[in-house]
C-alpha cells in the first residue's frame, strides 16, 4: 500500500514499525461546537485508512483525544482557550460543554459510519503525562520559562519546519495577521507548553505543576496522549491539513526532542471541505452540521459518499446542488443492488478474486476511494452470480461503510410492499435461476386462478410437476424449484 507523506511529500510504501500491528493517531475533536461536517470529512477519510488498514489484515490501535483545554482562539498562542469562550456562550461549565459536544461528535460519527477509536482520551486526563515531558525539556534544555510560562525553543532543533519547506508563506493555516508578538519568546517559533499567565485569568481548569498553577498548550496534549497509549514509536498520524502548521510541526519539535529519536513515520493530512464562500470553520462563515443534512433529509452516508468521490488530497467544494447528485448515485446503487436476488449462496472465487483485485489496487493508490467507489460497479456489472456480487457488495462495504446491504434490503421489503398493495404477481426461482418458459406458465396458472378456473389450474400445476418443477405460492407470487 502506498500513502502520501506529508513529511517526505512523496507517496511512499506502508511499512508499519512492527508487522503485527499498525499505531495510528489521530487529533481530534475541540469540543466547545458541534463539528460541522467540513471536520467530518477529515473523520471520514481517517476512518477509511483504519478500516482498510484492518481490511487488508494488519491489527490497528487507533488513538484519539479530546481537546477539552488549551486550544485558544487561534492556533497559536493567542486569544482566549476555546472552551471557555464556548462555556461563556451557552453559560454552562467547561466540563459540561465538554461532554455536551463529545457526545454530539461520537453520535455523528456514528450516523456517518465512523468507528470509535479504541482509545479515546480527553486531554484533561493526562497532566502528569505532560508534566513529565515538560520537566524532560526543561531538563535538557528544549524548555525555558520566561514570564510565567513554559515555553519550547524551536532554535534548539536541526530542523523545525517539517511539512512547508521552511517558508511561512506556504503555511496552509497558522500565522495570521494582527498577532501581537509574545514579549517573552526567545524565537519567533516558540510556542507555549505551559501556561501560567495568560490574558484571560478566569481559565476554568487548572492545574498545580512544578512552574505553577496553570494549564497546558494545545499541541502538548496530542504528544502526550499518543506517547502514553502508543508508546515511542508511532507509524501514522492524521489530521485536516491545517493541522500541518503549527499544531503537528509542534508535536513533532516536542516529542522527538523529549524521545531523543525519531517520533512518527507517515504524516497524512485531508485537504479542507470548502464551501462557495470559503472555507469551513467552527468559528466562521457558513457552518453545517450532520443533523442539519438529516433535517433535510438527506441519509448522512450520502455526505459520506460525496467525501468518498473525491481524494482526500484535494480542497472538496460543498454545495447543495453537489450533495443531490452524490443522493442520485446513492440511490441508483442502493436500487441495482436491491435488484440482485440471492440463490443458493455460491460465490465464483475466481471472478470474487479479481473484482477484489480493482478494489484494494485503488486503495493502495493513497486511498483513492473514488476508483474504490467505481469498483462497486464493477462488481455490480460482472458476469457472475448475484450471490458473488452480494458477499463482494458486503465486503467492500465493511472499508466504505456505505450501510449497501442493509440499506438495499430495506429497499427491497418497501418495494414488495409497494407491488404487494398493486396486486402485482411475481414468480420467482429458489435458486435465482430465470425460466421463461415456466414463468409463462406459472403466469397463466395465477390467471386461471383469478377467473376462477382451477381446473385449469390444477392442470397446469401438474403440467409442471410433470417435468420435474414444484411449485409453492406465495404473498403476491409463487415461487418455483426444481426436484
Ligand atoms: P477541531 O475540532 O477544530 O480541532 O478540528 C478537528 C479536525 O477537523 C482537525 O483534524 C482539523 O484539521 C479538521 N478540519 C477543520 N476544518 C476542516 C475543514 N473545513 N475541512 C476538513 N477538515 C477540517
Ligand atoms: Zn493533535
Amino acid at each position: 500500500m502506498k500513502l502520501y507523506n506529508s513529511a517526505t511529500r512523496k507517496k511512499e510504501d506502508f511499512v508499519p514499525n512492527s508487522p503485527d500491528i499498525v499505531k495510528m493517531y489521530t487529533c481530534g475533536p475541540t469540543v466547545y461546537h458541534f463539528a460541522h461536517i467540513g471536520n467530518l470529512r477529515s473523520y471520514i477519510m481517517e476512518d477509511i485508512l483504519e478500516k482498510y488498514l484492518r481490511y487488508t489484515g494488519y491489527n490497528v490501535k487507533r488513538v484519539m483525544n479530546i481537546t477539552d483545554v488549551g486550544h485558544l482562539t487561534s492556533d497559536a498562542d493567542e486569544g482566549e482557550d476555546k472552551m471557555l469562550k464556548g462555556a461563556k456562550r451557552e453559560h454552562k461549565s467547561v466540563m459540561e460543554i465538554a461532554k455536551f459536544y463529545t457526545d454530539a461528535f461520537f453520535d455523528d460519527c456514528r450516523r456517518l459510519n465512523i468507528k470509535r477509536p479504541d482509545v479515546v482520551e480527553p486531554a484533561t486526563n493526562c497532566i502528569g503525562e505532560y508534566i513529565e515531558i515538560l520537566s524532560r525539556l526543561m531538563d535538557t534544555g528544549y524548555a525555558y520559562f520566561a514570564g510565567g510560562n513554559v515555553y519550547f525553543d524551536t532554535s534548539k532543533l536541526e530542523r523545525y519546519y517539517i511539512f512547508n519547506d521552511f517558508n511561512e508563506d506556504d503555511l496552509a493555516v497558522g500565522v495570521r495577521e494582527g498577532v501581537e508578538a509574545d514579549a517573552n519568546k526567545r524565537n519567533k517559533n516558540d510556542f507555549v507548553l505551559w501556561f501560567t499567565k495568560s490574558k484571560f485569568e478566569d481559565q476554568a481548569l487548572k492545574w498545580d505543576s512544578p512552574w505553577g498553577v496553570g494549564y497546558p498548550g494545545w499541541h502538548i496534549e496530542c504528544s502526550g496522549i499518543a506517547i502514553k497509549h502508543l508508546g515511542e514509536d508511532l507509524d501514522i498520524h492524521c489530521g485536516g491539513i491545517d493541522n500541518a502548521f503549527p499544531h503537528h510541526t509542534n508535536e513533532i519539535a516536542q516529542s522527538e526532542a523529549f524521545l531523543g529519536h525519531k517520533w512518527c513515520n507517515y504524516w497524512m493530512h485531508v485537504l479542507h471541505l470548502n464551501t462557495n464562500s470559503g472555507k469551513m470553520s467552527k468559528s466562521s462563515g457558513e457552518f453545517l452540521t450532520v443533523s442539519l443534512l438529516a433535517e433535510k433529509g438527506y441519509n448522512p452516508l450520502v455526505y459520506r459518499l460525496f467525501c468518498l468521490q473525491s481524494h482526500y488530497r484535494k480542497a472538496l467544494v460543498f454545495s447543495w446542488e453537489n450533495l443531490d447528485n452524490a443522493a442520485v448515485t446513492y440511490n441508483k446503487l442502493i436500487s441495482k443492488i436491491a435488484a440482485l436476488k440471492p440463490g443458493n449462496g455460491a460465490v465464483d472465487k475466481a471472478a470474487a478474486e479479481e473484482l477484489r483485485a480493482r478494489f484494494t489496487a485503488a486503495l493502495d493508490n493513497d486511498l483513492n476511494t473514488s476508483l474504490a467507489v467505481t469498483a462497486l460497479y464493477d462488481v455490480l456489472k460482472a458476469r457472475v452470480n448475484d450471490d458473488t456480487k452480494l458477499a463482494l457488495l458486503g465486503e467492500l462495504d465493511t472499508v466504505l461503510g456505505l450501510d449497501l446491504l442493509q440499506t438495499a434490503a430495506g429497499k427491497r421489503a418497501v418495494d414488495e410492499k409497494a407491488k404487494a398493495s398493486t396486486g402485482e404477481f411475481n414468480v420467482v426461482s429458489e435458486s435465482g435461476e430465470e425460466d421463461a418458459d415456466v414463468t409463462a406458465k406459472i403466469m397463466a396458472r395465477a390467471e386461471a386462478k383469478r377467473s376462477k378456473n382451477f381446473a385449469e389450474a390444477d392442470r397446469i400445476r401438474d403440467e409442471l410437476k410433470a417435468v420435474g418443477i414444484e411449485l409453492t405460492d406465495i404473498p403476491n407470487g409463487a415461487k418455483w424449484r426444481r426436484m
